[in-house]
C-alpha cells in the first residue's frame, strides 16, 4: 500500500539526564517516515518548514527515500521548534516550549500523485489540519491518527470530528485517560473506539503497548532496554513502524494488527537508543527482523504440566 505521512517536522531541543541537543532534527513526520520507510518505498511527505530548516534535514530524509514533493519550504518564516526536558523516569517529560512558526498558518495541500495513497497516517499536528486532509483524499483504505495531550486539551471539538474519519487511532495512556475522562485504560479504549476509531492503540512508555479492537485486547511488551539515551519520538517511530509493516503487508486481520504493534515497538525501541533521529537514520531489516524476533521470546511461555 502507498503511504501518505503528514505531520509536524521541527527543530527540537531536548534534555535527558545523559545528555543535550540544541535544534536537532525532529516532528512527528520525521520520525514517522524514517521509521516507516524501512517497510516500503517511496513513503510521501506533507509539511512544512522555515527557510531555515538544514539541508542535513533535507538529506536525511531524501536518504531514507522520503518522496518530498509535498514538502512546503517558506523562505521567510521559521520551523516549527519544540523543546523538551526528562526527569530521570525518562516517562516524564516538561515541555519547555512549542513554537508553531510556519505550521501558524499551514495549509496542507496534497499533490494529485499522493492523493491515492491507500494509507494515510495523520501525525502529531492540529486536528484541524488532520482533517483538512482527510478532505483531499480519494479513499483511503486505511487512516491512522496520532495525537497528543496538547491538541486534547485545546483543540477538543476538532479532534473529536478527526476522530469520526479514522480506523486506528494512536495515543499514550495519560493522553488516552484525558481525551475518554476515565482511569481505567480499558474502559478508556472502549470510550475512544465509540468516537470513530475501531482500532486504538495505547502506548504505555517502558510497559509496552495495548491494542483494542471490538473482539480483542492484546498486550504487547516494551524492549527491556538498559541504555536509553532519549525517548523523544519514540511513539511516532513506534507509528512509523505500525503503519510501514501495515502498508508492506496489505493486511487489516486482527493477527496483522498484533504484528503491526510489535513492528512499532521494534522501531520505538531503536529510536530512543540514540538522540533525535540518529536511531533510525541506518538500520538493516536484517536488525528490525532480530529484535521483532526476540520480541516473541520475551512473552513466551510454557504451559507446564
Ligand atoms: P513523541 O516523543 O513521539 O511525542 O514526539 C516528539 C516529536 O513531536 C518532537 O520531535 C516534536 O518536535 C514533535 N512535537 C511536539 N509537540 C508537538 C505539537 N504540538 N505538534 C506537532 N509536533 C509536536
Amino acid at each position: 500500500m502507498s503511504v501518505l505521512v503528514v505531520g509536524s517536522l521541527a527543530l527540537d531541543t531536548i534534555e535527558t539526564p545523559f545528555g543535550a541537543v540544541d535544534n536537532a532534527l525532529g516532528g512527528s513526520a520525521t520520525y514517522i517516515a524514517a521509521a516507516a520507510s524501512y517497510f516500503v518505498v517511496p513513503i510521501r511527505l506533507v509539511g512544512v518548514v522555515g527557510g531555515d530548516f538544514p539541508k542535513q534535514g533535507i538529506s536525511f530524509l531524501k536518504g531514507r527515500n522520503i518522496d518530498l514533493e509535498g514538502l512546503q519550504v517558506v523562505e521567510d518564516g521559521k520551523t516549527f521548534r519544540w523543546s523538551g526536558k526528562y526527569h530521570y523516569d525518562l516517562n516524564v517529560r516538561d515541555t519547555i516550549f512549542t513554537d508553531v512558526n510556519v505550521f501558524e498558518k499551514f495549509n496542507p495541500i496534497i499533490p494529485e500523485k499522493y492523493r491515492k495513497s491507500k494509507c494515510v497516517c495523520l501525525g502529531n499536528i492540529d486536528p484541524g489540519l488532520q482533517s483538512k486532509v482527510l478532505d483531499q483524499m480519494h479513499n483511503p483504505r486505511v487512516i491512522i491518527c496520532d495525537t497528543m495531550n496538547y491538541w486534547i486539551e485545546r483543540k477538543n471539538k476538532e479532534l473529536r470530528e478527526t476522530l469520526k474519519s479514522i480506523k486506528v487511532l494512536i495515543l499514550n495512556d495519560s493522553e488516552a485517560r484525558l481525551l475518554s475522562k476515565e482511569p481505567n485504560l480499558i474502559t478508556a479504549g472502549k470510550v475512544i473506539r465509540a468516537m470513530g476509531p475501531s482500532v486504538v492503540i495505547i502506548k504505555k512508555g517502558e510497559h509496552g503497548a495495548l491494542l483494542l479492537t471490538e473482539q480483542m485486547i492484546f498486550s504487547a511488551p516494551a524492549y527491556p532496554m538498559e541504555n536509553i539515551s532519549d525517548p523523544t519520538g519514540a511513539g511516532d517511530a513506534f507509528a512509523g513502524g505500525f503503519v510501514g509493516w501495515l502498508a508492506r503487508t496489505d493486511d487489516l486481520s486482527e493477527e496483522n494488527l498484533k504484528r503491526a504493534v510489535i513492528y512499532g515497538s521494534t522501531l520505538a525501541s531503536f529510536c530512543v537508543e540514540k538522540f533525535g533521529v540518529d536511531g533510525l537514520a541506518d538500520l538493516t531489516y536484517l536488525q528490525i527482523q532480530d529484535r521483532f524476533r526476540e520480541f516473541r521470546e520475551l512473552s513466551r511461555f510454557e504451559e507446564g504440566d
